[in-house]
């Protein structure tokens, strides 16, 4: 799928945007604003010497920092985009320098949580619209991001009813810059619907994967020789950044319980259908699920190509 990201505003939606954390979703954020003049300055904040290094070599912002608090002084948008379970501490640390009628947001992939923690440490008059962007890979750090990530994704808005609706209305406008499509729902629903598509998922190609890991040498070898059959695309899953995911699962652990409870049910399901022998019953289910898979692609939320787009060669053996 070729992205196309369109021409630059004339006029940039926001002076100052501070970015907290400018790994794969703060970098990519920084190179679509970049290339859209979203915001007339860029200020990132990083925790990691590394990233910040890698983030000046690139530049990704006007200011590279390590201190969150210096990056969103005098910030219209300030956006957390580090792991879930650090932004109660950065909402700590950047609230006494947010400016009046300021936008904080985030892009992380729980809301509830997110929510409870960064609400109560932002001072009056400033406006939070927590946001989760429905995109991303399994690599991190700021040389894994790129411009056009969010282009034809989802972004999410979580605002609370009270929500100032001004302040959403720029948010909105900020992530269709990126070329996303935006949509507003509520966090506790947010939580329940990416369970079930996003972190349970993640959860059974852990599984998986670490399952393989333990198995004998020789047998596990084996395993990874003939990964084409199916287990290469839970691993690629699976390689996904460990914080970050820690992070999800314990701060959106009831909805993902949910479910892994339904999951586990219809699991044993067909565990009894194979040992009945119930071939009608697994060709029902498999028809249904190739159903959902058409339903994905024909809203252009992926590729038709056969095996992801892989390039193949002429025996029909990959060759990347
Ligand atoms: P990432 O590539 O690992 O980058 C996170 C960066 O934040 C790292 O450089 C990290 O430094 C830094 N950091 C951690 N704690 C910090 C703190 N207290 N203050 C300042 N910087 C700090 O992560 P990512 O994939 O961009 O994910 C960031 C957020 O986006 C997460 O909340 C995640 O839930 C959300 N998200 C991710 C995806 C995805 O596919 N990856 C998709 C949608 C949303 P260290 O390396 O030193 O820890």
């Amino acid at each position: 799928m070729t992205e196309r990201l369109g021409p630059p505003l004339g006029e940039p939606l926001f002076e100052r945007l501070a970015l907290i954390g400018v790994g794969l979703i703060g970098s990519s954020i920084a190179r679509g604003a970049r290339r859209k003049n979203l915001a007339r300055t860029i200020a990132i904040a990083d925790e990691s010497k590394e990233a910040r290094e890698r983030a000046a070599t690139l530049r990704l912002g006007d200011e590279v920092v390590g201190d969150p608090a210096e990056a969103a002084a005098g910030a219209d948008l300030v956006i957390l985009c580090v792991p879930v379970g650090a932004d109660a501490a950065v909402a700590e640390r950047i609230a006494p320098k947010l400016k009046p009628g300021a936008i904080v947001s985030d892009v992380g992939s729980v809301k509830g949580a997110v929510v409870s923690a960064v609400a109560p440490r932002l001072p009056p008059g400033v406006h939070l619209v927590p946001a989760h962007p429905v995109a991303g890979t399994e690599q991190s750090g700021p040389d894994a991001g790129f411009a056009t990530l969010f282009v034809n994704r989802w972004c999410i808005l979580t605002p609370a009813a009270e929500a100032d609706p001004a302040a959403i209305a720029r948010l909105r406008a900020f992530w269709e810059g990126l070329g996303a499509n935006v949509e507003t729902m509520d966090a506790d629903h947010h939580d329940l619907v990416l369970a079930m598509t996003s972190h349970l998922p993640h959860l059974i190609a852990y599984n998986i994967v670490g399952t393989a890991s333990d198995l004998e040498d020789s047998t596990r070898s084996e395993v990874i020789k003939f990964s084409a059959g199916g287990f290469r695309d839970f691993t690629r899953i699976a390689a996904s950044d460990p914080t970050m995911w820690r992070d999800v699962f314990l701060n959106n652990r009831d909805a993902v319980l949910e479910a892994l409870g339904r999951f586990t049910e219809d699991l044993t399901a067909l565990q009894r259908m194979i040992r009945r022998g119930d071939g009608d019953g697994l060709f029902a289910l498999f028809s249904r699920t190739r159903a959902i898979r058409r339903g994905i692609v024909e809203l252009g939320q992926e590729t038709a190509a056969p095996d992801f787009g892989r390039p193949h060669g002429e025996n029909g053996e990959g060759t990347a």
